[in-house]
Protein backbone atom coordinates (compact mmCIF):
# COMPACT_ATOMS: atom_id res chain seq x y z
CA UNK A 1 0.00 0.00 0.00
CA UNK A 2 1.35 3.69 -0.78
CA UNK A 3 1.88 5.65 1.90
CA UNK A 4 2.81 9.29 1.62
CA UNK A 5 5.08 10.55 4.92
CA UNK A 6 3.71 14.41 3.96
CA UNK A 7 0.01 13.37 3.94
CA UNK A 8 0.24 11.89 7.49
CA UNK A 9 2.13 14.85 8.82
CA UNK A 10 -0.20 16.83 7.52
CA UNK A 11 -3.67 14.96 8.73
CA UNK A 12 -1.52 14.63 12.39
CA UNK A 13 -0.96 18.35 12.65
CA UNK A 14 -4.39 19.37 11.05
CA UNK A 15 -5.66 16.54 14.12
CA UNK A 16 -3.36 18.57 16.88
CA UNK A 17 -4.47 21.76 15.59
CA UNK A 18 -8.45 21.25 16.10
CA UNK A 19 -8.18 20.04 19.68
CA UNK A 20 -6.46 23.18 20.48
CA UNK A 21 -8.19 25.71 18.68
CA UNK A 22 -11.97 24.58 19.36
CA UNK A 23 -10.99 26.54 22.40
CA UNK A 24 -10.46 29.89 20.87
CA UNK A 25 -12.94 32.54 20.66
CA UNK A 26 -11.88 35.53 18.74
CA UNK A 27 -13.57 39.07 18.24
CA UNK A 28 -12.73 41.38 15.53
CA UNK A 29 -13.54 44.70 16.03
CA UNK A 30 -13.84 47.52 14.49
CA UNK A 31 -13.88 50.90 16.27
CA UNK A 32 -14.07 54.53 15.11
CA UNK A 33 -15.16 56.11 11.71
CA UNK A 34 -13.84 54.15 9.14
CA UNK A 35 -15.88 52.66 6.69
CA UNK A 36 -14.16 49.92 5.05
CA UNK A 37 -14.27 46.08 6.56
CA UNK A 38 -12.58 44.14 3.84
CA UNK A 39 -9.12 43.54 5.46
CA UNK A 40 -11.37 43.13 8.95
CA UNK A 41 -13.49 40.26 6.87
CA UNK A 42 -10.48 38.77 5.39
CA UNK A 43 -8.99 38.07 8.81
CA UNK A 44 -12.15 36.68 10.54
CA UNK A 45 -12.46 34.06 7.66
CA UNK A 46 -8.54 33.48 7.60
CA UNK A 47 -8.75 32.86 11.48
CA UNK A 48 -12.21 30.74 10.87
CA UNK A 49 -10.14 28.54 8.50
CA UNK A 50 -7.57 28.03 10.92
CA UNK A 51 -10.48 26.51 13.53
CA UNK A 52 -11.18 29.68 15.66
CA UNK A 53 -14.88 30.79 16.51
CA UNK A 54 -15.07 34.29 15.11
CA UNK A 55 -17.52 37.04 16.23
CA UNK A 56 -17.14 40.08 14.11
CA UNK A 57 -18.79 43.29 15.49
CA UNK A 58 -19.30 45.06 12.38
CA UNK A 59 -18.15 48.87 11.66
CA UNK A 60 -18.23 51.52 13.26
CA UNK A 61 -18.21 50.01 17.42
CA UNK A 62 -17.80 52.25 20.22
CA UNK A 63 -15.19 51.23 22.77
CA UNK A 64 -17.95 50.58 25.17
CA UNK A 65 -19.97 48.60 22.65
CA UNK A 66 -16.51 46.50 21.85
CA UNK A 67 -15.52 45.97 25.56
CA UNK A 68 -19.57 44.71 26.13
CA UNK A 69 -19.24 42.41 22.70
CA UNK A 70 -16.15 40.74 24.58
CA UNK A 71 -17.75 40.26 27.71
CA UNK A 72 -21.23 38.39 26.79
CA UNK A 73 -19.55 36.59 24.26
CA UNK A 74 -16.74 35.61 26.46
CA UNK A 75 -13.84 35.66 24.04
CA UNK A 76 -10.01 34.57 24.81
CA UNK A 77 -9.06 37.37 22.50
CA UNK A 78 -9.91 40.51 20.89
CA UNK A 79 -8.28 41.56 17.45
CA UNK A 80 -9.27 45.49 16.72
CA UNK A 81 -8.70 47.22 13.58
CA UNK A 82 -8.36 50.43 12.33
CA UNK A 83 -8.28 52.39 8.96
CA UNK A 84 -8.77 55.78 10.79
CA UNK A 85 -5.60 56.99 12.23
CA UNK A 86 -7.80 57.52 15.32
CA UNK A 87 -6.04 54.38 16.97
CA UNK A 88 -4.22 55.92 19.73
CA UNK A 89 -7.52 57.30 21.05
CA UNK A 90 -9.38 54.59 20.49
CA UNK A 91 -7.75 51.48 21.13
CA UNK A 92 -6.26 52.42 24.54
CA UNK A 93 -10.35 53.50 25.37
CA UNK A 94 -11.18 49.98 24.91
CA UNK A 95 -8.40 48.27 27.12
CA UNK A 96 -10.04 51.03 29.65
CA UNK A 97 -13.64 49.91 29.05
CA UNK A 98 -12.39 46.30 29.36
CA UNK A 99 -10.81 47.02 32.70
CA UNK A 100 -14.25 49.04 34.25
CA UNK A 101 -15.90 45.74 33.70
CA UNK A 102 -13.05 43.63 35.70
CA UNK A 103 -11.90 41.87 32.03
CA UNK A 104 -8.34 43.42 31.38
CA UNK A 105 -7.82 39.70 31.62
CA UNK A 106 -9.20 39.83 27.82
CA UNK A 107 -6.05 40.33 25.90
CA UNK A 108 -6.52 43.19 22.96
CA UNK A 109 -4.53 43.04 19.67
CA UNK A 110 -4.32 45.72 17.18
CA UNK A 111 -4.07 46.22 13.45
CA UNK A 112 -4.56 47.98 10.40
CA UNK A 113 -3.03 50.84 9.01
CA UNK A 114 -0.49 52.06 11.89
CA UNK A 115 2.62 53.70 11.71
CA UNK A 116 5.55 51.98 13.63
CA UNK A 117 6.05 55.11 15.76
CA UNK A 118 2.66 54.62 16.96
CA UNK A 119 3.20 51.10 18.12
CA UNK A 120 5.34 51.13 21.47
CA UNK A 121 2.50 54.19 22.91
CA UNK A 122 -0.29 51.51 21.99
CA UNK A 123 1.92 48.63 23.82
CA UNK A 124 2.04 50.41 26.53
CA UNK A 125 -1.08 51.44 26.61
CA UNK A 126 -1.98 48.06 26.69
CA UNK A 127 -2.22 46.50 23.61
CA UNK A 128 -0.40 42.69 23.53
CA UNK A 129 0.91 43.23 20.29
CA UNK A 130 0.28 45.37 16.94
CA UNK A 131 0.38 43.90 13.41
CA UNK A 132 1.41 46.51 10.74
CA UNK A 133 -0.44 46.04 7.50
CA UNK A 134 2.03 43.77 5.78
CA UNK A 135 1.47 40.81 8.14
CA UNK A 136 0.09 38.00 6.81
CA UNK A 137 -2.91 36.44 8.21
CA UNK A 138 -0.71 33.17 9.38
CA UNK A 139 1.39 35.07 11.91
CA UNK A 140 -1.47 36.22 13.27
CA UNK A 141 -3.21 32.91 13.76
CA UNK A 142 -0.17 31.39 15.00
CA UNK A 143 0.37 34.49 17.30
CA UNK A 144 -3.00 33.77 18.71
CA UNK A 145 -2.34 30.23 19.28
CA UNK A 146 0.11 30.42 21.40
CA UNK A 147 -0.86 33.36 23.01
CA UNK A 148 -4.06 31.57 24.34
CA UNK A 149 -2.19 28.03 24.60
CA UNK A 150 0.08 27.95 27.13
CA UNK A 151 1.35 24.51 26.01
CA UNK A 152 3.23 25.88 23.23
CA UNK A 153 6.01 27.39 23.08
CA UNK A 154 6.59 31.22 22.80
CA UNK A 155 7.75 32.48 19.43
CA UNK A 156 9.34 35.50 20.51
CA UNK A 157 13.25 34.55 20.29
CA UNK A 158 14.85 34.47 23.74
CA UNK A 159 18.47 36.29 22.91
CA UNK A 160 21.41 37.30 20.45
CA UNK A 161 22.80 34.18 20.62
CA UNK A 162 25.70 34.95 18.43
CA UNK A 163 26.55 37.47 15.79
CA UNK A 164 28.89 35.85 12.83
CA UNK A 165 31.75 37.81 11.42
CA UNK A 166 33.72 36.85 8.77
CA UNK A 167 36.99 37.85 8.82
CA UNK A 168 40.04 36.70 6.68
CA UNK A 169 42.19 35.33 9.22
CA UNK A 170 41.16 35.27 12.91
CA UNK A 171 44.86 35.59 14.16
CA UNK A 172 45.49 39.17 12.52
CA UNK A 173 42.18 40.36 14.30
CA UNK A 174 41.61 38.38 17.38
CA UNK A 175 43.54 40.98 19.64
CA UNK A 176 41.26 44.10 18.86
CA UNK A 177 38.75 41.80 20.28
CA UNK A 178 40.61 40.24 23.18
CA UNK A 179 43.11 42.88 24.04
CA UNK A 180 41.38 46.38 23.19
CA UNK A 181 37.80 45.11 23.50
CA UNK A 182 38.55 43.23 26.47
CA UNK A 183 36.33 40.15 25.49
CA UNK A 184 36.77 36.91 26.70
CA UNK A 185 38.26 34.02 24.26
CA UNK A 186 36.13 30.81 24.80
CA UNK A 187 37.91 28.77 22.12
CA UNK A 188 38.49 28.09 18.69
CA UNK A 189 37.50 25.28 16.76
CA UNK A 190 37.72 23.71 13.46
CA UNK A 191 34.31 23.18 11.71
CA UNK A 192 34.54 21.17 9.14
CA UNK A 193 31.30 20.65 8.03
CA UNK A 194 30.71 24.23 7.39
CA UNK A 195 34.42 24.46 6.12
CA UNK A 196 34.83 27.47 8.81
CA UNK A 197 37.18 27.72 11.97
CA UNK A 198 35.59 29.78 14.44
CA UNK A 199 36.76 31.87 17.61
CA UNK A 200 34.20 32.38 20.04
CA UNK A 201 34.35 35.35 22.04
CA UNK A 202 32.05 35.74 25.19
CA UNK A 203 30.20 39.41 25.74
CA UNK A 204 27.27 38.32 28.66
CA UNK A 205 25.32 36.05 27.77
CA UNK A 206 25.71 35.94 23.90
CA UNK A 207 28.98 35.72 21.79
CA UNK A 208 30.65 37.14 18.81
CA UNK A 209 31.62 34.63 16.07
CA UNK A 210 34.97 35.27 14.02
CA UNK A 211 34.38 33.17 11.11
CA UNK A 212 37.59 32.14 8.85
CA UNK A 213 37.01 30.24 6.01
CA UNK A 214 39.09 26.76 6.12
CA UNK A 215 39.06 26.12 2.11
CA UNK A 216 37.53 28.06 -1.35
CA UNK A 217 34.21 25.83 -0.49
CA UNK A 218 33.58 27.92 2.91
CA UNK A 219 29.99 29.78 2.59
CA UNK A 220 32.32 32.13 4.05
CA UNK A 221 35.03 32.46 1.50
CA UNK A 222 32.24 32.81 -0.71
CA UNK A 223 31.44 36.26 1.29
CA UNK A 224 34.62 37.64 1.40
CA UNK A 225 35.06 37.49 -1.99
CA UNK A 226 31.51 38.68 -2.83
CA UNK A 227 31.55 41.61 -0.09
CA UNK A 228 34.88 41.63 2.09
CA UNK A 229 35.46 41.53 6.06
CA UNK A 230 32.09 41.97 7.99
CA UNK A 231 28.99 41.19 9.83
CA UNK A 232 27.95 37.81 8.15
CA UNK A 233 24.71 36.47 9.83
CA UNK A 234 22.84 37.41 13.60
CA UNK A 235 21.99 34.18 15.18
CA UNK A 236 18.81 34.15 17.50
CA UNK A 237 18.37 31.55 20.32
CA UNK A 238 14.28 29.89 19.93
CA UNK A 239 12.73 27.35 21.69
CA UNK A 240 11.13 24.45 19.79
CA UNK A 241 13.59 25.09 16.27
CA UNK A 242 11.32 22.43 14.40
CA UNK A 243 8.12 23.99 15.52
CA UNK A 244 9.11 27.44 14.39
CA UNK A 245 11.08 26.74 11.08
CA UNK A 246 7.80 24.68 10.12
CA UNK A 247 5.41 28.19 10.99
CA UNK A 248 8.00 30.57 9.23
CA UNK A 249 7.76 28.20 6.03
CA UNK A 250 3.66 28.42 6.47
CA UNK A 251 3.83 32.26 6.71
CA UNK A 252 5.57 32.27 3.31
CA UNK A 253 8.96 33.37 4.79
CA UNK A 254 12.06 31.90 2.64
CA UNK A 255 14.42 29.78 3.94
CA UNK A 256 17.79 28.75 3.30
CA UNK A 257 17.03 25.28 5.63
CA UNK A 258 13.31 24.11 5.48
CA UNK A 259 14.40 21.35 8.12
CA UNK A 260 16.99 22.47 11.53
CA UNK A 261 20.32 20.80 10.75
CA UNK A 262 23.36 20.23 13.46
CA UNK A 263 25.47 23.48 14.16
CA UNK A 264 28.24 23.71 16.40
CA UNK A 265 28.07 22.44 19.98
CA UNK A 266 24.99 19.89 19.63
CA UNK A 267 22.74 22.95 18.45
CA UNK A 268 19.94 22.67 16.26
CA UNK A 269 20.82 25.88 13.47
CA UNK A 270 18.32 26.54 10.58
CA UNK A 271 18.84 29.70 8.57
CA UNK A 272 16.38 32.80 6.92
CA UNK A 273 16.83 33.68 3.22
CA UNK A 274 18.39 37.01 3.39
CA UNK A 275 15.79 38.58 1.02
CA UNK A 276 13.44 37.81 3.42
CA UNK A 277 15.09 40.36 5.99
CA UNK A 278 16.97 43.36 4.05
CA UNK A 279 19.61 41.16 2.95
CA UNK A 280 20.18 40.38 6.43
CA UNK A 281 21.56 36.59 7.11
CA UNK A 282 19.84 35.28 10.21
CA UNK A 283 20.14 32.10 11.81
CA UNK A 284 17.68 30.33 14.67
CA UNK A 285 19.04 28.11 16.51
CA UNK A 286 18.30 25.64 19.70
CA UNK A 287 20.82 25.10 21.74
CA UNK A 288 20.95 21.47 23.41
CA UNK A 289 20.87 20.99 27.41
CA UNK A 290 24.12 23.45 28.45
CA UNK A 291 25.29 23.29 25.03
CA UNK A 292 26.70 26.83 23.83
CA UNK A 293 24.90 27.75 20.27
ZN1 LIG B 1 26.04 31.14 13.57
Amino acid sequence: MYFDPNLANISARKIEGEKIMAKIRVLIAKPGLDGHDRGALVISQALRDRGMEVIYTGLRQSPVQIAQAAIQEDVDVVGVSSLSGAHNTLFPKIIEELKKRGAEDIPVIGGGVIPAEDIPFLIDSGIKKVFTSGASTDALANYIEQLIDSNQTSITPKKIAHIGIAVKQIDSVLSFYTDNLGLELEGIEDIPDEHVKAAFLKIGDSRLELLEPLDSASPIQQFLDKKGEGIHHIALEVDDIHGRVAQLKQEGVPLINDQPKQGAHNSQIAFIHPKAAGRVLFELCEKDEAGDV
